[in-house]
């Protein structure tokens, strides 16, 4: 498996360093491509977001260092399903479901557990299938909203099922309405995330998504890309070896890499 990584944040958002710190290490760690993102803007305000100051930085930050690095080096977006037009040449688009909206209320479904349960209660007494089911609605929709090359974190609403256990992942509904929007998105074939990202944060000890819905992408010929979603150049790659290892246990025998050439499959 190659060690490439194309969902990395910088301070430009979330992160926690510059670019140039992110390139070190992966020249540090023999990385052959990587990819660093910024979240896009959306419809409300989002603290995460990169301003557009941050962005314009971030841009021409990203055109010097990919001048280093031909072919090796990539700027990405992560546009949220709520995303505000993007109109900047990013090199490749990750879409991801991060709210849903109801009522005009924004829910974040992967900020703070006790919080989400209050809205979830304030909202809909409770039932989380309400939440759910509008969750994967949008993320069904992200390729057409978003353009997305990449869907990220798919199952993103199952962040805090280890730590907090908010709903049922068994559930025959639960199972149904994931299933169902797997299923959409595999019509429109776009590269699906194994994504470590809650490993490195310590809330999940599995990646997204779910084994059971790798394993429905691997029976249709799906697509797959490995991503750490690091905050943290100490996160780079982080857990891909496991993953592989899970991704190869599914039925996947290739992955998907990003190259100069545009995506390209590769052995696991
Ligand atoms: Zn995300
Ligand atoms: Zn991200």
């Amino acid at each position: 498996m190659l060690p490439a990584d194309y969902h990395i944040h910088t301070c430009r958002d979330h992160g926690a360093a510059p670019p140039a710190d992110y390139v070190a290490q992966a020249v540090r760690l023999g990385i052959t491509h990587i990819g660093l993102v910024g979240h896009g803007r959306t419809e409300f305000p989002c603290e995460y977001a990169m301003s557009e100051q941050a962005e314009t930085l971030f841009l021409s930050e990203m055109q010097a260092l990919k001048a280093r690095f031909p072919g090796q080096l990539f700027c990405g977006i992560e546009a949220d399903y709520y995303t505000l037009p993007i109109h900047q040449p990013y090199d490749y688009r990750i879409g991801s479901v991060h709210y849903v909206r109801w009522n005009g209320q924004f829910v974040s479904v992967d900020s703070d557990p006790e919080q989400l349960a209050q809205q979830v209660q304030a909202l809909w007494g409770g039932d989380f299938s309400r939440l759910y089911r509008l969750y994967f609605e949008l993320v069904a929709q992200l390729p057409a909203k978003t353009n997305a090359d990449i869907i990220g974190h798919l199952d993103l609403i199952t962040k805090f099922h280890e730590t907090h256990h908010l709903f049922s992942v068994d559930a025959p509904l639960y199972r149904r309405l994931a299933r169902d929007a797997v299923q959409a998105l595999l019509d429109k074939n776009p590269i699906f995330e194994i994504n470590t990202g809650a490993i490195s944060r310590g809330y999940r000890t599995t990646p997204y998504p779910a084994d059971w819905l790798l394993r429905e992408i691997a029976g249709r010929k799906g697509r797959i890309i490995f991503s750490s979603d690091a905050h943290t150049p100490a996160h780079m790659l982080y857990g891909f070896s496991d993953a592989a290892a899970l991704a190869r246990a599914c039925g996947f025998q290739t992955a998907w890499i990003l190259t100069d050439q545009g995506f390209s499959e590769v052995p696991l």
